[in-house]
């Protein structure tokens, strides 16, 4: 995947406002080495204002990704709809520890006076992965039967006192490792 696809050349923008709209794919977490997302389905809308000396960009990422639920595995399917909102300062404030949000709670993100170009990709990963929810499982009952049959047979033969070596437990164990 072609990151330079979510390089914003901000010197080079007109003033005023200008809309774009990127697509986000599994490449894309891929890219970052990330293997929690499976698979990714995303739109993200991008409007930069530019008036004066301020910068603004929001960014509004919408669509789903896909995980592994944390109970049987099995691939789930979780909406994202997030927003970041950043606010553009070209010096070199962000040494001094001024990496903060601005009055109107922008993310105020700093670059140095001669780049001139905000990398869009890691602001769009680090919203998606923090808008996902910790407990990551299906619905109730909505689980990969067969993985739940396994459970709770394994759960019902350690209750009556079966040893380690013949519990389903250790057939799978193998299951999840592979
Ligand atoms: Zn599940």
């Amino acid at each position: 995947m072609d990151k330079n696809l979510f390089l914003i050349p901000l010197n080079g923008l007109a003033r005023g406002r200008t809309e774009t709209v990127m697509k986000v794919g599994r490449q894309f977490f891929e890219s970052f080495e990330n293997s929690e997302i499976l698979d990714a389905d995303l739109d993200v809308c991008v409007v930069i204002e530019k008036s004066g000396d301020y910068t603004g960009v929001d960014c509004h990422v919408s669509g789903s990704v896909s995980v592994a639920c944390d109970r049987c595995l099995d691939p789930l399917a979780l909406p994202v709809d997030t927003v970041a909102l950043l606010s553009v300062k070209f010096g070199d404030g962000g040494a001094a520890g001024g990496d903060d949000d601005d009055s109107s709670g922008r993310e105020i993100v700093w670059l140095s006076g001669d780049d001139a170009e905000l990398d869009l990709a890691q602001v769009i990963y680090d919203y998606v992965c923090l808008s996902l929810p910790m407990l990551r499982m299906h619905p109730e009952g909505e689980c990969n039967p067969l993985v739940m049959k396994y459970l709770r047979t394994g759960i019902s033969v350690t209750d009556t006192g079966d040893t380690a070596q013949d519990s389903p437990f250790a057939a799978l164990k193998g299951i999840f490792e592979n």
